[in-house]
């Protein structure tokens, strides 16, 4: 695990989250509010949309709102639940999803007077890449055939 120092940018993520999550998360639809920030301070806020049909999670209506204003790289997100429940870890779609979108973010985790921030590689290990094992759909224009994803070559055992 690589741990990163919380530094004050971070803990006023988490108050920004508490504020949403304070304001907005007042029933059964909205139980947990995100923030995000860029690297230059930007901050994008969501809530969760609960729904039978698989409602995002306030992460990825963060990471929607962000991209609604144009930003293409944020650099740390977390997560706080309704109810006083303070810091949530995201679930695992949601950490698929930030690894694919933003794979430098960090993750504050943790309980409240031990917060801790961490590259989501770390959350999740040996993870699958979406992006290695999408097809180039313009190399079917200029091939005529699909290709094939690119599969990083195995390493050999004595790399180990
Ligand atoms: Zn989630």
């Amino acid at each position: 695990m690589t741990t990163t120092t919380m530094l004050d940018t971070d803990r006023a993520l988490v108050q920004a989250a508490t504020a949403v999550a304070k304001l907005r998360c007042r029933s059964d639809n909205h139980s947990v509010a995100a923030a995000a920030r860029t690297a230059d301070g930007r901050v994008f806020t969501g809530v969760n949309l609960a729904h039978f049909t698989g409602g995002p999670c306030a992460e990825l209506v963060a990471l929607g709102a962000a991209a609604t204003q144009g930003e293409a790289e944020l650099e740390t997100i977390v997560a706080v639940g309704d109810r006083g429940r303070g810091v949530l870890p995201p679930c695992g779609r949601c950490r698929q999803v930030l690894l694919d979108y933003h794979p430098g973010i960090q993750v504050i985790v943790g309980p409240i007077d031990a917060l801790r921030k961490l590259p989501v590689t770390d959350l999740l290990p040996d993870s699958y890449v979406w992006a290695d094992q999408r097809l180039d759909a313009s190399a079917i224009v200029r091939t005529g055939q699909w290709p094939m994803p690119t599969v990083p070559a195995s390493r050999a055992a004595s790399e180990d």
